[in-house]
């Protein structure tokens, strides 16, 4: 029976309990308007751990416009059916002010500079939103495994920095994007585009295919430059297209071995990001 839980108490006696029997806790936090690629993640948790909790929480602090905070759609009585229908144990519904206590907050800590690019420099104070919320979330729940998408491959590197610099006690697993059968990436932002709109976002997988079918056979300016020209040609606003380095994060200038490609525009209204995978022939 899945649980729906609003106290952080009520969460911690949930949670020991289940570790006092020897139970492992596969977390998943989410911002809710749930969609084939949280579900996906969380069918993956729930194979790998014997309790799954699933937090619901749009959270202010990692919005730049306050419209954007807004407008983000919700739906938590469909969430909660979804979470059901999977098995989830426990959907956590964490409230503002036993989130973000002083105690709580990560200090002594440094990105290193991982949160000033690409996304970081598009939409100042981010990653400081992100790092804040999953920090406290873990204080929160306490799992043994922590799943993030790799749609947001920046925000899994940042996570993965706080993780090791801070010494938390998680595994933090790290899930492929799941796409729509016409291969644009599952976003809870797609509910905020037109159909039109949503054929014209396609160009942004096509140009990360693009990327991935050349990378390494055409000079990388060339390249990077016949990518965003694509972008620029469609209806969307391209904000940056960069291939960069998986660990550092920094945009490369010559080819490597492995790269990532990344991709952020706003199509309409909505601000798209994606990625993919880039390997040198
Ligand atoms: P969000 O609710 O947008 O904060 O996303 C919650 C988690 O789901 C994050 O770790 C996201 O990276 C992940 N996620 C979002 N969209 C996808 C997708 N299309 N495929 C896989 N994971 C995703």
């Amino acid at each position: 029976m899945t649980q729906e839980i609003n106290e952080v108490l009520r969460l911690s006696e949930y949670v020991q309990a289940a570790k006092l029997k020897g139970k492992t806790v596969g977390f998943i936090p989410t911002m809710g308007a749930l969609h084939e690629g949280h579900l996906a993640i969380v069918r993956q948790a729930r194979q790998e751990n014997n309790v799954t909790v699933v937090s619901i929480y749009v959270n202010e602090r990692q919005f730049n416009h306050a419209e954007d905070f807004v407008k983000y759609p919700r739906n938590r009585e469909r969430d909660v059916h979804l979470l059901q229908e999977e098995g989830v144990d426990v959907v956590y519904f964490p409230q503002t002010e036993q989130l973000f206590t002083p105690e709580n907050l990560p200090v002594n800590f440094s990105l290193k500079g991982l949160e000033d690019v690409l996304e970081g420099a598009a939409r100042p104070g981010h990653f400081k939103g992100v790092v804040e919320v999953v920090h406290a979330l873990f204080l929160h729940v306490q799992p043994t495994k922590a799943y993030f998408g790799l749609k947001d491959f920046q925000q899994v590197t940042i996570l993965r920095k706080m993780v090791k610099e801070l010494n938390l006690p998680v595994d933090l697993v790290a899930v492929p994007t799941v796409r729509a059968e016409n291969g644009l990436a599952l976003s809870s932002r797609n509910q905020r585009l037109s159909e039109c709109e949503q054929n014209e976002a396609l160009v942004l997988i096509q140009t990360l295919s693009f990327l991935k079918q050349h990378y390494g056979k055409i000079p990388m300016k060339e390249l990077l430059d016949q990518a965003r020209t694509n972008i620029h040609q469609s209806p969307l606003k391209l904000d940056y297209l960069e291939i960069i380095d998986l660990e550092t994060l920094i945009s490369l200038a010559e080819v490597q071995p492995q790269a990532l490609a990344c991709v952020a525009a706003f199509c309409g209204e909505v601000r798209l990001i994606d990625n993919m995978l880039l390997i040198a022939q």
